[in-house]
């Protein structure tokens, strides 16, 4: 996701340099420095980042905040001013075009997959998951003979209700990588550009790490797959017509940071986004179903 900051700037009519002293490649030179008072273009702001740097008092802030002291907006302002000049994947988002899985491709699992039973489904019992949980969400696992899949849990990504991709849990302990993903090549679409569990999504929804935290959690629930999360995905709630989610990542302080990276960006596309912070150590996927339950009505998802 990135900010037009030359336009952003024309619009909120403050004057730039393209060059010139003190201006850096990549940068635009502003005049005055709403921080220190400074006003001999010392102070910039990177094209790439939006990230706003004076070299006389030594301030760094983001754009956002960099307008709000310029212009004195309050927090809802600068929001609803910088919205417009966010662009997606270089073009500038318009909320209309909506994305499909590629017309007469079809998906079919692997003939090694059947619905998931044995090892793998005790793994989710064990792990304090209804069995009911198996078929709502279509899981599968995969034959002895197929050396890729075997003793992992896979789960199928949906896109309008057509399987496009899939990917697989270890039922081990400490076995790397936890999740395999399809290649590329063989899916419908690349699982980084959808989420998990997105046909779920309502006008008001969670959003959760992985597909274990959503068997738990349930309805209007769907998962950032890995560690980031991507334009792509971020791109892809607000087609769905969310209007509020609430992010529920692990406690770990490195998952709130994300949790609030990607509250941030929903933000500024204009979906309302609340951080939920669990307990240091606590992830959805091991919460109990009363818990879950809890938390679903306190996200308001019913
Ligand atoms: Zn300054």
């Amino acid at each position: 996701m990135r900010i037009d900051v030359r336009n952003c700037l024309i619009s909120a009519n403050i004057s730039y340099k393209e060059s010139g002293n003190n201006i850096g490649d990549g940068w635009i030179g502003v005049q005055h420095c709403p921080f220190c008072g400074d006003n001999r273009y010392h102070a910039a702001i990177n094209l790439n980042s939006a990230a706003f740097s004076c070299w006389v008092c030594g301030k760094k802030a983001w754009i956002y905040e960099y307008l709000r002291a310029e212009l004195g907006l309050t927090e809802q302002e600068v929001k609803d001013f910088g919205r417009q000049f966010f662009t997606l994947y270089g073009d500038a988002y318009k909320g209309q075009k909506r994305i499909s899985p590629p017309a007469g491709k079809v998906l079919e699992f692997p003939s090694t997959f059947r619905p998931l039973e044995g090892v793998c489904l005790d793994y989710l019992i064990s792990r304090g998951y209804d069995v009911s949980v198996a078929q709502r969400y279509n899981l599968q696992c995969a034959d002895i003979t197929d050396p890729f899949w075997k003793f992992r849990v896979i789960f199928p990504f949906y896109f309008d209700w057509k399987l496009v991709a899939w990917t697989g849990r270890t039922i081990f302990k400490d076995v790397d990588p936890r999740y395999k993903n399809i290649s590329n090549k063989q899916s419908l679409m690349d699982v980084r550009a959808t989420l998990y569990n997105i046909d779920a999504l309502a006008r008001n929804s969670i959003l959760v790490e992985g597909p274990t935290d959503v068997l738990r959690i349930g309805s209007a629930c769907a998962a950032v797959i890995g560690l980031e999360f991507t334009n792509a995905q971020v791109y892809r709630i607000k087609e769905r017509g969310v209007e509020r989610v609430s992010i529920v990542f692990d406690g770990e302080e490195k998952a709130v940071k994300r949790a609030i990276r990607l509250a941030k960006c929903l933000d500024m596309i204009g979906v309302h986004a609340d951080v939920i912070r669990l307990p240091e150590g606590m992830d959805p996927g091991s919460m109990s179903d009363s818990d879950a339950a809890d938390l679903r009505k306190e996200c308001g998802v019913v």
